[in-house]
């Protein structure tokens, strides 16, 4: 297939193309997406094929007015509508009952729906020219680490997608906060940019993103891994987590080179490895590539796009320096804990 790449004055085209069936790329301010028309089944198993993306993990539905919800979400609680007043649109993901018109395909067989309206201007406007709601899950091969440049789009799916929008570099990084408002209190499903502390301002009863000890492992392997919490929450079992958001067992965000997460710069690396952080190496360490990021935020938008470097480059080793699990640096430790997996 031959990929067509799109300046910003042919977004109104890219669109159209989207709502007839065309599997098309595009900057959101999370990183880069990979769109079709939720509503068709056909167009959707395109993204499956084209990312080579397991169809037990569901995707997140993107709309650009809230009408458009009417479509997709059988109810919208009180609660969730709270969140919508507050962060939409942004980078929060919310989860909802399903109406019958969204494909099995979209949400892997769950009875609930994944929706975001994205406040990127360039979204935005493909979106509405789209005129429909549009699945898009991040714009890479499956386990790879997000796309945050459509050259990142363009090294992954070329020739696999039909069009690819060239915008600017994702100013955010890391993906969307999910969070569950099916069950009586919200939960966080992943951690994003939107905090569990700026949710909570807005929604006290909220609850915090439980980690899993391993991202990887079936079901099976770690059944009673929830059973017992130290946070006095009510013990969930592994089960309800993975039903609840089953496309977090997968292997994600992971680049060719083995990550490791250090607390400090090696003092002695070999060239053979690049180095991540808020630290400077000593110069004597000898790294082959240093990345040296002022807080948690600049971090987690240059994470996904360091690692592609560090790929191209053919290093063995990447070290990333850890960070305090606050803020951000909750969603930040999350996606780095999974890329060292
Ligand atoms: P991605 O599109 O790669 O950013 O991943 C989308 C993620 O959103 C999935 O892996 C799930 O963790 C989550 N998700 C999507 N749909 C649902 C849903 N219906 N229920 C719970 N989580 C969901
Ligand atoms: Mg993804």
């Amino acid at each position: 297939m031959q990929t067509e790449y799109f300046a910003r004055d042919r977004l109104p085209e890219a669109g159209r193309k989207i709502a007839t069936g065309a599997l098309i790329a595009f900057p959101t301010e999370t990183v880069y997406g990979l769109g079709a028309n939720a509503l068709s089944n056909e167009s959707v198993q395109k993204i499956f094929q084209a990312k080579g993306r397991p169809s037990d993990n569901p995707l997140i539905v993107h709309i650009a007015k809230q009408d458009e919800l009417k479509a997709l979400a059988a109810s919208v609680s009180p609660v969730a509508q709270r969140l919508i007043d507050a962060f939409w649109p942004g980078p929060l993901t919310l989860v909802f009952p399903k109406t019958e018109q969204v494909p099995d395909l979209v949400t892997a067989g769950l009875s609930s729906v994944a929706v975001r309206m994205p406040a990127h201007p360039w979204a935005l406007e493909l979106l509405e020219y789209a005129g429909v709601p549009v699945a898009a899950p991040s714009a890479n091969r499956s386990g790879s680490p997000s796309a945050t440049t459509w050259q990142a789009v363009r090294e992954d799916l070329d020739g696999r997608v039909d069009g690819i929008v060239c915008g600017p570099p994702t100013e955010i990084g890391l993906e969307s906060t999910v969070v569950d408002t099916t069950g009586p209190r919200p939960r966080i499903l992943r951690p994003g940019k939107i905090t569990y502390e700026e949710l909570v301002q807005v929604c006290p009863e909220i609850e915090p993103y439980l980690p899993k000890v391993s991202h990887t492992q079936d079901v099976d392997d770690n059944e009673n891994e929830m059973e017992s919490n130290k946070s006095g929450r009510p013990a969930l079992t592994e089960d309800k987590v993975l039903l609840n958001s089953p496309g977090l067992r997968h292997r994600h965000y992971q680049p060719k080179a083995k990550v490791r997460l250090v607390s400090e710069p090696l003092a002695k690396a070999d060239s053979q490895s690049s180095f991540i952080g808020l630290q400077l190496p000593n110069p004597s360490a000898g790294y082959l590539e240093i990345q040296i990021v002022g807080n948690a935020e600049e971090y987690g938008r240059d994470l996904f796009d360091f690692f592609r470097r560090s790929d191209r480059l053919g290093v063995l080793h990447i070290d990333c320096q850890i960070v305090p699990e606050v803020g951000v640096g909750v969603a930040l430790m999350d996606r780095l804990k999974r890329a060292s997996e």
